[in-house]
């Protein structure tokens, strides 16, 4: 029979209810038991959903209060000092609170130290607390966690599988501390204990456990390859089964190393790896299991069931019994019950499958290959198959106008009319500005009254005459604080705007918006990514009528503002029948419009943001160019319709910038804005090593912290910068939005900018 099991469930639950939990306990309104019983609850609600749907393992173990990485942090002891859990380390128990300081800086008990730093799981939008790792570090069996949630699961009955971050993986997300030093250094000891772990399962009747190895599908170095070999023969010991599990991508250079290493089972990504399934199995030792990712845990598609099936009919035949069915990754980055969703339509419904679904799909895959279907599965390839081909049919999908547009793109649309030096003199001229400008990234404070009027005009409590009357005001008040500053460059500070890419989305056709379609990003912090399920095109324009307003209230050039093609892209479950490229093409396309038009009403700033373009690069280094070629271009399809005097602004908020400064060149934004206070201005290096040719905004403030940064501090960033870019492409303005922040913090702390600008006047 084919085994059907999953690499780990959502653990929210369907209506948040770990964020509501958590947050209630943090805040002291409820008790640790409370919060104990929330998460047994659902763990108890997750398994029986694995079970009821026929799944043949249910997984333990990827539960977590805050993130699955730092749940490993604590089983292994990797508690870093400050966080003083001596005690709990000597007793072999790591308490909640210690990994919620951890995580969080703070915790209802013990003293707070500075949280461990956070970071994107691969390519996900999923943050884990990266491990902090010492020169000599010691590690000990730390935590019970693990074994109590198998004892829980054995005692309802299920047939347990473990899952675990594994070794190599867990090492490969951590980062060396204090001073430098190799971290493999550290994986015979961390191997160690990951032994005691699996003896100590073993003994609790666990047969399988799967380890996960995302690690294996990115460039390893020589050195981490071998060390896979050395640690896998090492817990091979161990009695039980081991499941190496990677997804994410191909194994590549690492396909003969994976299927080489002496364990039970291997899971590999079919879904994004389907070329390298053969290779797999070619390789694959006489009496392994082959846990094959077939459903798609990174999208939320209904799987098309009759063409897998057709697909994985030889596979089944070559293995027989050792073929497990699987989603390709965790189900942790889809959301969880499309059920719920009784907002959307039943046709755009019938398109998608969020977790609770996959589990059916994996369960009729396998009872499908065996010729065991049920009626059930039957109906479900059925439904399937007429959902397929209605999506493929579909005008709603298919809009002959978006795609004869699409086809009629030339080389041309993808580049301004002139080159930058010559704009420069245009703009110039028309703009007028001092050196050094001041501007600001886009938003200003999103108020408590501004949060409630959006929800009382979606609640329909007030109309949308007084909701937009509402908006102007802020819109005003928010432009005559910026001309009381004298700030160069003002904005109308995107008060009307809930989300960067929900505004967007939300007035485009093509998208759709979910009402629990909640995915964890970290930690209690969820995000509800839009669907974009058609093509892509604006019906009106989306933000003119703001800008226009804003325009009226100052004689200053008013910035307009937009999010970029490739960040509304890569924040939405974007749709799985044509490339990502395709889709980018036709939101940039959509969002040319709105800059002309912003242009034609009077806007002769236009800021374009990508925040997200440096994550979208793939895993692989080798497929970074093909990434970047496209989202350069679409990024200038959106930004090439102006005329030269129009200035077209970009923002980015990361710090690295030395392995993609070709790409962000080649965007050829007139000014380009970046995240560079908290790194001293140390990146600009990349700029002048590059010989960058346009315009420059460091940011010479840090947003994230409620502190006012002083003048002199501010001109003394600047004079870094001068050392590596002239004074006549230099721009004075935060690190990014201020949307988060109090306007008793951005007053003084503009004010301060402004006066640091001037003084850089003075001087040059
Ligand atoms: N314009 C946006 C803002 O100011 C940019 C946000 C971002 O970079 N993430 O809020
Ligand atoms: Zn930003």
């Amino acid at each position: 029979m084919t085994v059907s099991h999953i690499l780990g469930y959502p653990r929210i639950g369907a209506q948040r209810e770990l964020k509501k939990a958590t947050e209630a306990y943090w805040k002291g309104d409820q008790d640790r038991e409370a919060l104990e019983y929330v998460g047994r609850d659902l763990r108890a609600r997750h398994w029986a959903a694995q079970r009821h749907a026929g799944l043949d393992w249910v997984s333990v173990g990827d539960f977590a209060f805050y993130d699955q990485v730092l749940n490993v942090s604590a089983l292994l002891g990797a508690v870093p000092e400050r966080f003083a859990a001596q005690q709990e380390l000597a007793a072999g128990d790591v308490s909640l609170d210690t990994t919620f300081r951890m995580a969080r800086g703070r915790a209802p008990s013990g003293t707070p130290a500075a949280a461990c730093e956070m970071t994107k799981y691969f390519d996900t939008n999923y943050h884990y607390l990266v491990p902090e790792l010492h020169e000599h570090q010691r590690f000990q069996l730390a935590s019970t966690r693990l074994f109590d949630e198998v004892d829980e699961a054995h005692q309802a009955g299920h047939s347990v599988k473990v899952t675990l971050t594994g070794p190599l993986t867990w090492l490969w997300l951590g980062k060396e501390k204090g001073q430098a030093f190799d971290r493999l250094t550290l994986l015979e000891e961390v191997v160690e204990v990951y032994g005691e772990v699996l003896n100590r399962l073993a003994a609790q009747g666990v047969e399988w456990v799967q380890l996960d190895e995302p690690a294996l599908v990115q460039d390893l170095p020589l050195a981490w390859q071998q060390a896979y070999e050395r640690a896998y023969h090492r817990l091979q010991a161990a009695p039980l089964k081991l499941m190496v599990a990677t997804y994410f991508g191909g194994l590549g250079d690492n396909l003969s190393l994976a299927t080489r290493l002496p364990v039970a089972g291997l899971h590999v990504d079919a879904v994004r790896a389907a070329d390298e399934l053969t290779h797999v199995i070619d390789r694959l030792g006489p009496h392994q299991v082959l846990s094959v990712g077939l459903v798609d845990g990174r999208n939320i598609w209904r799987a098309d069931l009759a063409a897998l099936w057709e697909r994985f009919m030889s596979v089944k035949v070559r293995l027989g019994n050792r073929l497990w069915l699987a989603p390709s990754c965790s189900l942790l980055h889809v959301p969880v019950d499309l059920a719920l969703e009784s907002d959307l339509d039943n046709q755009l419904k019938s398109w998608l499958a969020f977790a609770r679904q996959k589990l059916d799909e994996v369960v009729s895959l396998s009872r499908l290959l065996d010729n065991r279907a049920t009626a059930e599965d039957e109906t479900r390839l059925d439904a399937a198959t007429r959902a397929l081909d209605e999506r493929r049919d579909s005008e709603r999908t298919c809009r002959k106008t978006v795609r004869a547009r699409l086809a009629a793109i030339q080389l041309a649309d993808s580049a301004r009319s002139s080159a930058y030096a010559q704009r420069a003199l245009a703009q110039r001229r028309k703009l007028d500005l001092p050196l050094f400008p001041t501007t600001t990234i886009g938003s200003f404070p999103q108020t408590q009254d501004i949060r409630a009027a959006r929800r009382a005009f979606k609640a329909k409590t007030l109309g949308r005459e007084a909701y937009e009357a509402r908006m102007r005001e802020e819109i005003a008040y928010s432009v005559a604080r910026q001309e009381a500053l004298e700030l160069d460059i003002p904005v109308h500070g995107e008060a009307e705007r809930n989300d960067m890419v929900e505004y967007f989305g939300e007035r485009l056709e093509g998208f759709a918006f979910t009402r629990f379609g909640w995915v964890q990003s970290y930690g209690s912090r969820c995000v509800k990514p839009p669907v974009i399920y058609g093509d892509v095109s604006r019906p009106a324009p989306m933000t003119v009528r703001w800008s226009e307003y804003a325009q009226t209230l100052t004689d200053k050039p008013m910035k307009g503002m937009l999010t970029g093609p490739v960040t509304i892209l890569h924040w939405s479950f974007v749709r799985d029948d044509q490339p990502r490229e395709t889709t980018c093409r036709q939101i940039a396309l959509a969002l040319r419009d709105e800059v002309v038009d912003l242009e034609r009403a009077g806007i002769s700033i236009i800021q374009i943001d990508e925040p997200a373009l440096r994550e979208g690069l793939p895993l692989r280094q080798g497929q970074w160019q093909a990434y970047l070629n496209w989202a350069v271009e679409c990024f200038k399809l959106s930004a090439s319709g102006v005329r030269d005097e129009t200035q077209i602004h970009t923002h980015m908020c990361y710090s690295e910038f030395n392995d993609i400064i070709g790409a962000i060149a080649a965007l050829d934004a007139d000014v380009i804005t970046i995240e560079t206070s908290r790194s001293d201005m140390e990146l600009l290096a990349a700029f002048q090593d590059f010989a960058y040719p346009n315009e420059i905004g460091p940011g010479v403030y840090d947003i994230h912290t409620p502190n006012i940064p002083e003048v002199a501090w501010m001109v003394q960033l600047m004079e870094k910068a001068l050392e590596k870019i002239p004074a006549e492409r230099l721009w004075v303005n935060p690190d990014c939005g201020l949307k988060t922040r109090h306007w008793e913090e951005v007053e003084p702390a503009l004010a301060n900018m402004v006066e640091a600008a001037k003084v850089l006047r003075k001087r040059y």
